[in-house]
């Protein structure tokens, strides 16, 4: 008797099963913030495109409803993104200060993206990333939130530079975005090429000449990175201070490392640490995550609390415990230690 073969098919990775061919930085932010919670928002967006497709709305269509008012294909579209970029390098080049600059490549074999608030010169002729965000007055939330914008730079800063030291490949870009490289630009994307100094008949053609436009840039790196804090008024926002982000590769890069072993199905998904327990109260999802109503809860810890009062301990990254008394994941002690930035600093 002949014997079957036992062919094992390998489960999905998360990239695939939400259909990720690239990962952008404010989703590895939302990451960083609660890894459950961005699966929970990912798995309703699914829902929801699903939802709209059976509603009998052509949403291929709308999603390829054009710059010219007529369809477009995917080449046609990363063209137009790739000219705007280009157009932006030159700016910068010429010292001017730019808006939205979008940056890609591929770190630990995953295609990122981002898009950086702004850049230009400073008076030492240096280039800046500069950042603006709402300052959060919640002091836990601030200090949380302060983590993901020095990521957030940092990895923007880690893209640019590869950009134009020309460690962007054509074939990366081409493999993870499944893009035709032979494919024909649209007549008026190939006279849009034409007219802004890089001539192409194919997406393929386009790409080359911006990946060696790029790597040739004068621009070889960012110099500083800054984040300026904003308050909100009733009408208006005024400055609060402005930090100066650190750029530590190393340990951006081992960060990353760990937020793509979930993508890549390297590990299974988790919720928030101990330390961040307090970001349950707010979630959407709490009542039905499993994270929040087992594992923290079961997570024991040496308890400093003791009757409300803080007995030891300093600094945001001290633990805070399970309270017998309340039962529940205790926050008064990450209220009372977290740090707000000095205004005008
Ligand atoms: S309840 Fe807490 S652990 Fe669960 S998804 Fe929300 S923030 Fe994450």
């Amino acid at each position: 008797m002949q014997r079957r073969q036992i062919v094992y098919i390998p489960k999905p990775t998360p990239m695939e099963r939400f259909s990720q061919k690239h990962l952008c930085i404010a989703q590895l932010c939302e990451q960083r913030s609660c890894e459950l919670k961005m699966i929970n928002r990912l798995k309703e967006q699914q829902k929801s495109l699903k939802h709209r497709k059976h509603g009998g709305k052509d949403f291929k269509d709308m999603d390829h409803a054009g710059f010219f008012g007529v369809q477009m294909l995917r080449e046609d579209k990363e063209t137009l993104k790739l000219l705007d970029m280009m157009q932006k390098m030159s700016a910068l080049e010429a010292e001017n200060t730019v808006k939205d600059f979008p940056v890609f490549g591929v770190l630990e074999d995953v295609f990122l993206t981002g898009i950086i608030d702004t850049l230009h010169y400073d008076k030492q002729r240096k280039v800046v990333l500069s950042d603006v965000k709402t300052l959060n007055k919640d002091a836990e939330l601030f200090v949380a939130e302060r983590g993901e914008h020095e990521f957030q730079v940092g990895m923007h800063k880690l893209l640019f530079d590869s950009m134009v030291n020309g460690h962007v490949k054509r074939e990366q870009y081409i493999e993870h975005l499944q893009l035709q490289p032979r494919q024909t630009l649209g007549t008026k994307i190939q006279g849009l090429t034409q007219s802004l100094g890089y001539p192409s008949n194919t997406f393929g053609e386009l790409l080359d000449h911006v990946l060696t436009t790029m790597a040739s840039s004068k621009i070889k790196r960012i110099a500083k990175l800054k984040i300026i804090y904003l308050v909100e008024g009733k009408d208006t926002k005024t400055s609060s201070g402005t930090m100066w982000v650190q750029f530590k590769e190393g340990q951006l890069r081992s960060e990353l490392k760990g937020y793509l072993a979930y993508w890549k199905g390297q590990r299974e998904p988790k919720g928030v640490d101990i330390e961040d327990a307090w970001k349950c109260e707010t979630c959407s999802f709490k009542e039905n995550c499993e994270w929040k109503n087992h594992d923290l809860v079961e997570t024991r810890m040496d308890c400093r609390l003791q009757n409300g009062s803080i007995e030891t301990g300093s600094g945001t990254g001290s633990k805070i415990n399970n309270c017998h008394n309340s039962g529940e994941v205790c926050v008064q002690y990450l209220h009372k230690v977290s740090i707000l930035p000095t205004p005008g600093t």
